[in-house]
């Protein structure tokens, strides 16, 4: 047992020297732990659940959701009993009680045994994790995993086809696109292909009502185009040029897929150096993204309560005007993607970012650790792709700590946030303080504080440019 505990021990260090930055933090019994970065999605019925506080995780083989967060997504109830330390989930007349660290479950009267393979329901930070194929199969849904896409599929007994009607081809300027109709979004399910190299898109519970079909298409990056009803699924492969990437949009009549050659798509990833000093009309120009806005607070205090106090929206948005003034001063152009309280989408600060041929971007926002109020300090994100974007990361990381009073968490690997992701251009996202902790809380709420951030941050900028 200490022999198996050592080398399971041994075995947590190797994978976190291994990849120590692409990783985040998991509190479990008494245990702090790295978890390798690796998103799963949850598709229920054709529909992705996104959980905010806690993404699913594997543990020992098994993915483990929040319970809440995800079973109320299925319609189901939830309950957590803090004495017995107990989750209740009620959906339809089926009930389950799940216990923390317990494998013994009860099924309406009866009690059943999760498999000493899968693990029992836990803490983990500050969540009740559950096995979420043992507990939706009980509740009759099927479970399945789809390794190409790291996909956890669940169908509900009674769900119905969706309608698949068309297949569209188009292709303008350096994209193709494909757009395949439905009565409603379904999430595909698209992985690639070599040899040829092709993009397959698969598409679940729907029922299709066009023909199969085999068409030259002949576009930037997708030669030809093929499409069939599977017994389980509907199937859209793309031949693609090898050197194309694709996006996917989510629609509310169905799913639209970018396609584009990477040849051009990487050259605006990564701008070469000399865009920082000759921009089109000799100015530099900078995105500066205020997360969140209008009715999506961010993280507040206290959490979980209509009206909190404290907002994340109200003081992003007020570090990035603090930012503008410094970086306008400094002869910056400066695009906001909001200088108010309103909500632009992720989709659409992206878009505001690459429309504008801007030669970086900052979104700023402030972290949060719901019943972990002693986690505090500060950390900055990047894209591994971009060696820009890591180098203004350290950069602007680097003054927040020498600037402000919050805590080194370092700069990290942030390849999985979206506007991280899906913008052109070196990008950085910040999480200056924790909401949650009283010190960077009561920080963060002073005018002080907020300039600090500010002034660490647009100065980090311009060294960046190379204009400091
Ligand atoms: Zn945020």
């Amino acid at each position: 047992m200490r022999k198996a505990a050592a080398l399971l021990m041994t075995a947590v260090l190797l994978l976190l020297m291994v990849i120590p930055a692409n990783a985040f933090t998991i509190i479990y019994d008494g245990k702090v732990e790295d978890y390798p970065w690796d998103p799963i999605v949850l598709v229920v019925d054709g529909h992705t659940v996104e959980t905010k506080e806690m993404p699913p995780i594997i543990l020992n083989g098994r993915t483990m959701v929040p319970a809440r967060e995800f079973f109320e997504e299925l319609g189901a109830e939830v309950t957590w009993d803090n004495n017995a330390k107990r989750v209740i989930i009620e959906y339809g007349d089926e009930r389950i009680i799940l216990t923390i660290n317990s494998r013994t479950v009860y099924i309406g009267t009866n009690s059943a045994s999760i498999s000493p393979s899968d693990p029992p329901p836990k803490i983990i930070n500050d969540k009740t994790m559950i096995p979420v194929r043992f507990v939706a199969e009980e509740f009759g849904f099927k479970v399945e995993w789809l390794n190409e896409t790291r996909t956890v599929k669940i169908t509900s007994p009674d769900a119905e086809d969706i309608r698949l009607t068309n297949v569209v081809f188009s292709s303008e300027d350096d994209t193709d696109t494909i757009f395949i109709a439905l009565d409603e979004f379904v999430n595909p399910n698209i992985f690639r292909m070599q040899n040829p190299d092709r993009l397959v898109i698969d598409v679940y519970g729907t029922k299709s009502t066009i023909k199969d079909a085999n068409v030259d298409v002949d576009g930037q990056a997708v030669d030809t185009l093929r499409y069939s009803q599977h017994p389980d699924r509907f199937r859209v492969v793309a031949d693609l040029q090898t050197d194309a990437d694709y996006e996917v949009f989510k629609l509310k009549n169905g799913i639209e897929i970018s396609i584009i050659r990477t040849g051009e798509y990487e050259d605006s990833t990564q701008p070469p150096e000399e865009d920082f000093t000759q921009g089109d009309d000799g100015r530099l120009i900078v995105v500066v993204d205020a997360g969140h806005g209008g009715t999506d607070p961010g993280a507040t205090y206290p959490p979980g309560v209509d009206d909190p106090q404290v907002k994340e929206k109200d003081i992003t948005l007020d570090i990035a005007l603090k930012i503008q003034e410094n970086l306008e001063k400094a002869g910056i152009e400066v695009i906001m993607t909001r200088d108010k309280d309103t909500y632009p989408t992720l989709k659409e600060r992206v878009e505001i970012a690459n429309n504008s041929n801007a030669d970086l971007f900052v979104s700023v926002h402030i972290n949060a650790m719901d019943n972990k109020d002693e986690i505090d300090g500060a950390q900055v994100y990047y894209h591994e792709s971009s060696t820009e974007g890591k180098r203004l990361a350290s950069i602007v990381y680097r003054n927040i700590i020498d600037y402000t009073n919050l805590t080194e968490r370092g700069v990290q690997n942030g390849s999985s946030f979206y506007v991280l992701k899906h913008t052109k251009m070196p990008a950085i996202l910040t999480e200056g303080g924790f909401i949650t902790n009283e010190k960077d809380r009561n920080y963060l709420m002073t005018e002080k504080g907020r300039q600090a951030m500010a002034d660490a941050i647009s100065d980090g900028v311009l060294e960046a440019l190379g204009v400091l």
